[in-house]
């Protein structure tokens, strides 16, 4: 499903303009990541697509239908949402925090539970982790119940805000590579915000640099914002040493393939079956 965003503003009422005049098209089974410092209205944006925040000004579409116009509960049945804390419930095992959604929208709880297992398989971790809490789980395992938990809905749209900001490095790469992995497979709308340019130009199709009140400094593929940045701004942002330390993920003729910004292949994501 594709999201539009029209001419849209967001005005808080305390006169804060966190989003002034923004559209941007959000292409159908793609990953576009919003990056920009913290302030400048990622979080805002992403909470229009699901009606937690309404626009001052402008409108939302999904595939050319005004968002307005749909019953928010509806609406957020078809969209998952995956927040940096996990925003787990810390008295709900595992299992049961995957289902609580499908749980609460009539589905028979046994088979809520069997759907929540593969989900596991799905965002790579063990059944046997089925019954645990929360807090004995580490960060990256935690997070992953955060995916599993909004896939569990099937949703068309997945929007994540910052879901791996508080994770180690190490955990964090293997969890964005998960979501490679996954997007291959599953395909959805995703809508990914993050502060970390080398994070947005790994995850991205599309890329969308912000300044404060969601002003677009550029739009592009990873390859177009590298090779041709729109401005000194950019051109800061996306850091004048990043060297070969940034990678991206970039589709070939064999597979996904890890590339770094000088366009040297430095590893296999996904190989392609022959
Ligand atoms: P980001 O996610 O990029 O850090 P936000 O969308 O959270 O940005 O915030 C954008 C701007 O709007 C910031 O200046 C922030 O202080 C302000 N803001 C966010 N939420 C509110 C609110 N409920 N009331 C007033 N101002 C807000
Ligand atoms: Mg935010």
């Amino acid at each position: 499903m594709a999201i539009e965003f029209r001419a849209v503003s967001k005005r808080y009422p305390d006169g804060t303009t966190a989003v002034d005049d923004f559209s941007v098209l959000m292409p159908a089974h793609r990953t576009t990541v919003l990056v920009g410092s913290s302030g400048s209205g990622k979080t805002t944006l992403l909470r229009m697509i699901n009606r937690l925040i309404e626009p001052s000004g402008g409108a939302i579409t999904i595939d050319d239908e005004p968002i307005a116009e749909r019953d928010p509960v509806k609406l957020r049945r078809g969209i998952g949402y995956v927040l940096q804390n996990a925003g787990l419930l810390p008295h709900f095992s595992v299992v049961d925090n995957i289902a609580t959604v499908p749980v609460l929208n009539g589905v028979p709880k046994a088979q809520a539970r069997r759907r929540a297992l593969e989900l596991m398989d799905v965002v790579g971790l063990e059944r046997g982790f089925a019954k645990r809490y929360p807090s004995q789980l580490s960060g990256g395992q935690q997070q992953r119940v955060g995916v599993a938990r909004a896939l569990a809905v099937d949703p068309n749209i997945l929007l994540m805000d910052e879901p791996f900001g508080a994770v180690d490095p190490i955990v964090r790469r293997e969890l964005q590579t998960e979501i490679i992995r996954l997007q291959r497979e599953l395909e959805k709308t995703i809508v990914f915000v993050t502060h970390d340019i080398d994070e947005a130009f790994l995850l991205g199709d599309q890329v969308v640099i912000l300044e404060k009140g969601a002003r677009i400094a550029q739009i592009g593929t990873p390859d177009e914002i590298i090779e041709n940045p729109a401005s000194d701004f950019v051109a800061d942002f996306i850091g004048a040493e990043r060297g070969t330390r940034a990678l991206h993920a970039k589709q070939t003729s064999h597979g996904t393939v890890l590339v770094d910004a000088v366009g040297r292949t430095q590893g296999v994501l996904v190989e392609d079956s022959p």
